[in-house]
């Protein structure tokens, strides 16, 4: 039985962590950690079963009592958990998003004695959306992504925009074709071309009632191809993070997405 931590636990994706962890019959949910809600029983606060006291701090947690802890907290709070979670020598899947290259840099070094996963999206669907834009890239001159996400989100672009846009810009990299030179001299609003990753266009759009969504739009002559992906529910992320968990302590040092669990 593997026993479990999850760290963020009043947080919407926390408390739909602890929810599915405490109806999967091969896991164990033993700890709760959240400073807003530091002293109070996890099983009010996250409707669980296993009745233990919320930390307020994951070092307020017995390294031996813990073999995976889930993190879906806030960028600051991550890096700190990760760091813990690396020097304790305990398994980490982590979905929170907004690392840049010299975190993963950090983890990799880090993660020696125990292992990592780090997602920026643990839906299935949104794992296919990001490999069959890759696949489209080459075929295409034009390409921009355009995430949508519920109005509370803090970062911007949403992680899987930069990893879609990332591997989209790697796969025409590796091609022998090119994007087209963007058009666009005057920007009478700043921004109103979004961000660039290499060649491809990034927007965010933050709205009320959304949860969490991502069009992929490319172009080419006289058609275009548009790969679009609905997380309707914060449920969507859950057969993801729990097929991490199953696998984290079998995949050593650091893993970037879900790739690799889903296609070896
Ligand atoms: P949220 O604000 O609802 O929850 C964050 C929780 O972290 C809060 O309850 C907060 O009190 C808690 N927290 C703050 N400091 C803490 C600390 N020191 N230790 C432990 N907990 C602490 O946010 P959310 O909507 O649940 O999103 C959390 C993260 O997950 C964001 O980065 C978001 O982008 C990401 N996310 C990832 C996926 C994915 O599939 N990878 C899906 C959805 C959201």
């Amino acid at each position: 039985m593997m026993r479990v931590a999850v760290t963020g636990a009043a947080g919407r994706m926390g408390g739909e962590v602890c929810r599915s962890i405490d109806a999967a019959a091969d896991l164990t949910l033993v700890a709760g950690v959240d400073p807003s809600v530091e002293g109070e029983s996890l099983a009010h606060i996250a409707n669980v079963s296993s009745d233990v006291t919320i930390a307020g701090s994951i070092d307020q947690l017995d390294p031996a009592s813990v073999d995976v802890v889930i993190d879906f907290t806030h960028l600051a709070v991550s890096r700190t958990v990760l760091d813990w979670c690396a020097a304790a020598g305990i398994h980490t899947v982590v979905g929170t998003t907004g690392f840049d290259s010299t975190d993963i840099e950090r983890f990799r070094l880090e993660f020696t004695d125990s292992n990592a996963i780090i997602a920026p999206n643990f839906a299935i669907g949104a794992v296919m959306m990001m490999r069959m834009a890759e696949l489209a890239a080459p075929f295409f001159e034009t390409a921009e992504v355009i995430e949508f996400h519920h109005n509370a989100k803090r970062d911007a672009p949403s992680g899987t925009a930069m990893m879609t846009a990332q591997r989209i810009q790697a796969a025409k990299e590796a091609s022998d074709s090119e994007w087209d030179v963007d058009p666009t001299e005057h920007e009478v609003v700043a921004g109103a071309r979004g961000g660039k990753v290499g060649g491809v266009g990034v927007h965010g759009v933050r709205m009320h009632g959304m949860v969490a969504h991502q069009e992929v739009i490319f172009g080419t002559t006289g058609e275009t191809l548009t790969i679009r992906h609905d997380s309707i529910h914060r449920d969507s992320f859950m057969p993801g993070v729990l097929l991490a968990v199953r696998h984290v302590a079998e995949r050593p040092g650091l893993t970037i997405g879900l790739d690799d669990l889903l296609f070896d």
